[in-house]
Order: structure tokens, then sequence, then C-alpha cells
């Protein structure tokens, strides 16, 4: 099943957008994380149907808010580095938007940098084909790989999403609060937008406000909830 965690606007203080995360309820192990079941599921394959299956059920729940009228930016799926060994990702992708009603532009998908260079030629002619559609793509986890500049200017990415070991630093260590600094100056000179993740106490929101940070994610406004939950906490917003 699919878990929402809500992403705040920093400006305006509401919910903008939520990132779908996958959990698999066991009927004996009971809610298992992704954490145990992504890496088996990348080293043998099925990550490639289990992602489609993700972008589906979030069409579906997209329906849903929509229904609801709930009005607000975007729902980011994540999609691994293993989907784009599937020749047809694009194409899939396009059927399962075509399917649902979704509108391509409340979509997202968070990639990391493992992604990003598998396959570069591959990589950037799936990435064209989807942002031609108004898909948006983040770059998921930065700072913890091989951040190149190059890719990303010429990638169609519009949001770098800080990773939360760095947050976790903030109003500890001056090397991570730097870091973090660092990538909300880059992504804004880039003219991209960036959202810090893992955020769970109010000195680190203090802190990302303090230096304009796009958006945040984390435990302190809200766990990854399942959809119903998200829906009550939409319409509180
Ligand atoms: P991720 O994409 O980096 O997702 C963020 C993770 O940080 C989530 O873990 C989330 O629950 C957790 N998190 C959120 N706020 C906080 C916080 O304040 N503090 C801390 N310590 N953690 C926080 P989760 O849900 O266990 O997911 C783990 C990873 O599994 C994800 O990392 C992602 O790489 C992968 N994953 C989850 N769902 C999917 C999916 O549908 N497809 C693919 N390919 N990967 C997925
Ligand atoms: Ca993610
Ligand atoms: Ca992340």
């Amino acid at each position: 099943m699919l878990f929402y965690q809500p992403r705040v606007d920093l400006r305006t203080g509401k919910i903008i957008g939520a990132e779908a995360l996958m959990r698999w309820q066991h009927p004996e192990r009971g809610l298992v994380q992704p954490d145990e079941f992504i890496p088996v599921a990348e080293k043998t394959g099925l990550i490639v149907p289990m992602g489609y299956w993700a972008i589906h059920q979030a069409g579906q729940d997209m329906r849903r808010f929509r229904e609801a009228g709930f009005r607000f930016g975007s729902i980011g799926v994540n999609l691994s580095f293993r989907q784009f060994k599937d020749d047809f990702l694009a194409k899939t992708i396009r059927r399962i938007i075509d399917k649902n009603e979704i509108d391509p532009s409340r979509l997202e998908f968070e990639l990391t940098e493992t992604a990003l260079f598998s396959d570069e030629a591959h990589v950037q002619s799936c990435l064209k084909e989807l942002s031609a559609l108004g898909i948006d793509f983040s770059l998921d986890d930065f700072g913890t790989g091989y951040s190149s500049f190059a890719l990303l200017q010429k990638l169609p990415i519009s949001t770098l999403k800080i990773d939360k070991s760095f947050v976790a630093g903030v109003n500890t260590s001056k090397d991570d609060e730097e870091i973090v600094r660092a990538i909300i100056n880059l992504a804004h000179n880039l003219h991209k937008k960036v959202i810090a993740e893992g955020v769970e106490n109010k000195a680190q929101l203090e802190f990302l406000i303090r230096h304009e940070c796009d958006q945040v994610q984390g435990y302190f406004f809200s766990p990854p909830v399942p959809v119903e939950d998200f829906m009550r906490m939409l319409r509180g917003n």
C-alpha cells in the first residue's frame, strides 16, 4: 500500500504536496517497511511491476483528492534506478497516466543519483520524454551520491531534496549546517526548488526558514500516513 507524507510550503505554512511511500501489509509480519523489501525487489527485478503499481495507485488516490475538492501541488513517487532497465518505462508510464486520467503536472518522480548514472543516454531520453508531458523530477538524497553539476544542468530536474542526514546535523554540526546552506543556495542559483527531508524539530525548521528553503518534509509535521489520514490533514490544512 501507499502511505503519504505531507510536504509543507515554508512561505504559506500549508501542505503543498506529499511523497508516496510504499508499505507491505504482510499477513503475519504486519506492516513491513520499504528498507526491508525494496532492496530485495530491486535485486529480483520485481521493483519494475511494483513501481508501476505505485504510479497507478498514486493516480487513483489523486483522483480521490480531486473529487474531494483538494487543490494542491504535486505527489512525488519514487523511481528506482532498476526501473530504467525496462525499455518500456516511458511508454508504460504514459499509459498509466492516460488510463488513470492523471494530470501530469501534479506528478513528480523522485530519482537518486544512482539512477542518473546507470545508463546516461537512456535515462536522459526517458526523462526528456516524460518531462515533455509536464511531469517534474526531483533529485532525492541530494548530497550523498556523486552529484554531477553537468547532469544537473542537462536533465529536466526541477527540485533538489536535501538528504535527511544533513538536516539531522542542523544545530549540532557546523559542517552539516554549511552543507544544507550550500545546497539551498545551489538549488536557487540554478533556478530549482529545494526541499529538506527529515525535519524532526523546531530548531531545524527555524534554520530552514531562515535560510529560505522552499519546502520541508519530516516527523515534525507528520510521518508518512495512510491515504485517509492524509486526506484528513488536507481538510484541516
Ligand atoms: P526516501 O525516498 O529517501 O524516503 C524518505 C524516508 O525518510 C522515508 O522512509 C520516510 O518515512 C523517512 N522519513 C520521513 N521523515 C523523517 C524524519 O523526520 N526522520 C527520519 N529519520 N526519517 C524520516 P521509508 O518510508 O521507510 O522509505 C525508505 C526508502 O524506501 C525511501 O527513501 C525510498 O528510497 C524507498 N521507497 C519507499 N517507497 C518506494 C517506492 O514506492 N518505490 C521505490 N523505488 N522506492 C521506495
Ligand atoms: Ca524519496
Ligand atoms: Ca530521500
